[in-house]
């Protein structure tokens, strides 16, 4: 992540990323050329009597927007203090709040299972940012007539954090309204079918936002929908692929070490192509006496020119950073680190550390298919799930 660490509350470390940079000026520009509008609406709905001529000064109107701007991520920092503290309370430890183009991200190492902490995490954040409205406009009207320029920030705070509590409440999965609607399913049924409900109805909303947005030229919209339906889908194949794996170890879904095709650091690329060639194989580990020392893939083994084939070996093109999973962990763990790693490949190893078997991301695709279509996983069956 490109983001920095810029302080901490109630020991959570707070997050800047760079994309916010970027849009807290665009926020504060948007804010000051659209103030004399912003004048209007807050006189029309809080009756705040604000004249012009608070903006006789040029200046004043960008600052009063970067004050409101910067007021306004105070609010989405408090919201997500909100889930945050909530999600404390019932025990799940919080990693950190990040600040970014779209707002805050309270990111948790777990996520609740039980629908009615679930539930509470949820609404906590947008009952905050009711509330810190419900503090602006307090505030707004403690401020005499006089103080126009408070009183347009605390006004434009007081009606922004309502607005963000009910674009939050939106049913669109990830967002909250999304999560209370997860939790609302989930009382009567599994956990996974209840996520992949409120994804399906979290694109819907998503698609709908996005066209909201094109028609509108509203591109944060359009960003926000984008973001909305990709978060959906992953969230939702992750939780599926939990409740499948419920169980399932590497041991399960491995190429056995038996049944492994292996190559040495000696055999020569076209040697390597014709052996994939012939065993549908894309990827080897390297063995060199008795020792993995690397993998090959045929990728690795494409970059090699074609009349070069003979004089290259596994050798010169192999990856030689193995990463290695326990033959005991999970399987939604070996999923994890193969994403973490952006490889296709784990050696599975043994408590010596000796290798034990592969397992590659066909063979977890292959066994959530069979999980999936069967109910179970035979573990004494899937031994050689295809590579
Ligand atoms: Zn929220």
């Amino acid at each position: 992540m490109r983001s920095f660490r810029i302080g901490s509350a109630f020991g959570i470390p707070i997050k800047l990323d760079l994309t916010f940079l970027l849009v807290l000026p665009l926020f504060a520009y948007l804010i000051g050329s659209q103030s004399a509008q912003i004048v209007e609406l807050l006189n029309e709905i809080l009756g705040a009597n604000i004249g012009d001529e608070i903006f006789v000064d040029g200046a004043v109107r960008w600052i009063l927007g970067t004050i409101a701007a910067l007021g306004l991520f105070v609010g989405v920092l408090l919201h997500e203090l909100g889930h945050s503290l909530v999600a404390r309370r019932f025990g799940f430890p919080i990693d950190s709040i990040t600040l970014w183009i779209f707002g805050g991200v309270a990111s948790f190492t777990e996520m609740p299972e039980d629908w009615r902490q679930e539930f509470a995490i949820a609404i906590a954040g947008p009952i905050v940012s009711v509330l810190v409205g419900v503090a602006c406009y307090g505030l707004f009207v403690a401020v005499p007539p006089a103080g126009g320029g408070a009183r347009f920030v605390l006004g434009y705070l007081a009606v922004l954090n309502v607005v963000l509590a009910v674009f939050n409440l939106l049913p669109a999965f990830p967002m909250d309204g999304g999560r209370i609607l997860r939790a609302l399913l989930a009382r009567t049924r599994p956990y996974a079918r209840a996520t992949s409900i409120a994804a399906e109805v979290g694109k819907f909303f998503a698609v709908l936002l996005g066209l909201v947005g094109l028609f509108s030229f509203n591109i944060l919209m359009i960003g926000i929908a984008f973001f909305v339906y990709i978060a959906a889908s992953s969230e939702s194949q992750q939780v599926q692929m939990k409740a499948a794996f419920e169980g399932v170890t590497v041991r399960d879904v491995m190429t056995p070490a038996d049944r492994l095709h292996t190559v040495s650091p000696e055999t020569t690329i076209a040697e390597l192509l014709s052996r994939m060639f012939s065993e549908r194989h894309t990827g080897y580990p390297v063995i060199e006496d008795g020792r993995p020392v690397g993998m090959v893939t045929l990728d690795d083994a494409r970059d090699v020119q074609p009349v070069e084939r003979e004089a290259y070996t596994v050798a010169d093109v192999m990856t030689r950073e193995l990463v290695t999973i326990p033959v005991d962990a999970d399987a939604m763990e070996a999923f994890d680190r193969l994403q973490d790693h952006d490889v296709g490949r784990l050696l599975v190893v043994d408590a010596r550390d000796d290798v034990v078997g592969l397992l590659s991301r066909t063979d977890l695709m292959t066994a959530l298919d069979v999980v999936r279509s069967t109910g179970t996983l035979d573990p004494n069956e899937s031994g050689s799930l295809a590579d």
